[in-house]
């Protein structure tokens, strides 16, 4: 897609003045990249994004000047040109830039009107690496692959403004040596981000959620975008209603993404135990949790309906449990979310999950016809997913628990001899961990292996569960016309094959090539 726009403006401009051409490129790559990095971001809080102003000047890389609207990031002519000697990686190079400057941005808090400076240090040490971290983890969320590269780019920079030999630290201007140390400690903090998030997104996928949300809240302290918080919210949500082996909800929830597990559970109305005071306290607490995430998630974007959707299904899922509670069809009627999805004109999709979780706040209130109504309209929609949460819902409104709904995926074979590196589960424990959520004390302790990653957690009571991670690249053998038949979970970049009687997880790309494969080992 980027090249396709790289092509079309070259075209475009081949018969005009080179030097106006190629700014007027730098220009709209440019925006292009702070838009990619904005919307990956996902915060609408600051509504408008800073204008980009690119100038003939060599003293400074790139700035970013507040003003009462937005302001500016000033972007050098010499930086960008930097950044296009690194070829392919020239938007990914430009991004590190842009994401930088757009960190300072967004935290305004430590920024209060002033202009800062790439190369002369305005805040603080730290609070410059944090903008670093920022800019390099909202790159790789916007697929720049920017990471790899930023201790070349900080050298190619020094090179370029002739600062390789400067020695004193005056008036904030860091040393190569120093800026360099701060891109490899960067380089480090994001790849580690990186792997969390992306290990979080398998413990999500597996049904791990208690483990993903720690994951997703350690995030959380460096990079506060809306994905995250809506991930966290959504996971303390699936862990309420999976925590235990009890199955005490009648009705599936538009977030629940592991159908299977939880069809398996007996019912409580079919032999299933209620839950304990205890398991009562823990479930609320769980929804409260989510609650409180996916609001913060819903208040950086006003005209992003998902979490409105979930926040509803967690209101309706605490009206067992508290009679006092916010009214979901009371929050559908206050957040005038019809008005919403029309305005920004949501997808036949997008309002065919809100009319399910209207539904389900019917029902949970005791309007059981007005819900059977818009399940009855929805039960024959274009789109699976509808169709088979109606159904289910409809069904079990009548108590009608047919077995016909049970599915059993295949195992899918798929022959790949991994080297084990040494690892025998039960005898693993964290030496080099720390900590990845306070609020229940878990540890986790990344290991690079010779062949793979080990990823340990351990929780409060001690109890270790590990995720052994390799790296492939090979194309997907088994037949995806049988979807049906394989339980599959979808991730922004293709999906997840779940195997879990093998443990095993496979990471297909939109290519159809397997990137990766884990395999998680509990240890009690
Ligand atoms: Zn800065």
């Amino acid at each position: 897609m980027r090249h396709c726009l790289l092509g079309l403006l070259l075209c475009l401009f081949c018969n005009t003045n080179f030097a106006n051409s190629e700014i007027i490129e730098d220009q709209i790559i440019a925006e292009t990249i702070l838009k990619n990095l904005f919307n990956a971001y996902g915060s609408f809080v600051y509504p408008i994004p800073p204008k980009i102003e690119i100038v003939h000047e060599k003293k400074r890389v790139a700035a970013f000047v507040a003003d009462r609207q937005s302001g500016k990031i000033i972007l050098e002519k010499a930086a960008i040109d930097v950044c296009r000697s690194f070829g392919k990686d020239y938007e990914s190079a430009l991004a590190f830039i842009i994401g930088h400057e757009l960190g300072h941005f967004f935290d305004r808090e430590n920024n209060k009107g002033f202009a800062t400076n790439y190369l002369k240090w305005t805040h603080t040490q730290k609070e410059e690496e944090k903008a670093d971290i920022w800019g390099v983890f909202c790159a790789y969320l916007a697929e720049y692959k920017t990471v790899s590269i930023v201790p070349n780019l900080i050298e190619a920079l020094y090179q370029e403004y002739n600062l390789m030999e400067k020695k004193d630290e005056l008036y904030g201007y860091p040393t190569f040596k120093v800026r360099q140390e701060v891109a490899q400690n960067v380089q480090e903090q994001v790849e580690e981000l990186i792997h969390i998030f992306d290990t979080a997104n398998l413990l999500n996928a597996m049904g791990k959620y208690e483990s993903a949300a720690a994951s997703y809240k350690y995030i959380l302290q460096f990079y506060q975008g809306r994905e995250i918080y809506n991930n966290l919210g959504v996971n303390y949500a699936l862990e309420a209603i999976n925590f235990t082996k009890k199955n005490v909800d009648r009705y599936l929830y538009p977030f629940e993404i592991d159908i299977n597990t939880r069809i398996k559970k007996p019912k409580l109305d079919r032999g299933g135990e209620d839950l304990t005071e205890k398991e009562q306290a823990y479930r609320m607490q769980m929804l409260q949790e989510a609650k409180k995430y996916l609001a913060i998630a819903g208040k950086m974007d006003y005209n992003y309906l998902s979490d409105d959707i979930n926040i509803m299904s967690v209101l309706a899922l605490m009206m067992d449990l508290c009679k006092t509670c916010e009214n979901p069809v009371a929050y559908y009627e206050k957040q005038e979310l019809l008005k919403v999805a029309n305005f920004i004109g949501a997808s036949n999709q997008q309002k065919a999950q809100l009319q399910l979780a209207l539904a389900l706040a019917y029902a949970k209130t005791g309007k059981k016809e007005a819900a059977k109504k818009i399940w009855d309209s929805l039960k024959n929609h274009s789109s699976t997913e509808i169709k088979y949460q109606a159904t289910f819902n409809l069904a079990a409104l009548k108590a009608d628990y047919s077995t016909s709904f049970i599915k059993i995926y295949d195992c899918p074979s798929i022959n790949l001899d991994l080297p084990k590196d040494g690892v025998t589960p039960h005898r693993v424990e964290i030496k080099e961990g720390f900590t990845l959520d306070s609020l229940d004390n878990t540890q986790l302790e990344i290991r690079q292996l010779d062949n793979s990653i080990l990823t340990i957690f351990e929780d409060q009571e001690g109890e270790i569960f590990m995720l052994q991670n390799w790296p492939i690249n090979q194309p997907l053998t088994i037949d995806l016309n049988q979807t049906d038949k394989y339980q599959l979970v979808a991730h922004s970049q293709g999906f997840y094959l779940l195997c879990m009687d093998a443990s095993s997880i496979y990471s297909v790309n939109s290519d159809g090539f397997i990137k990766a494969i884990a395999q998680f080992h509990e240890s009690f």
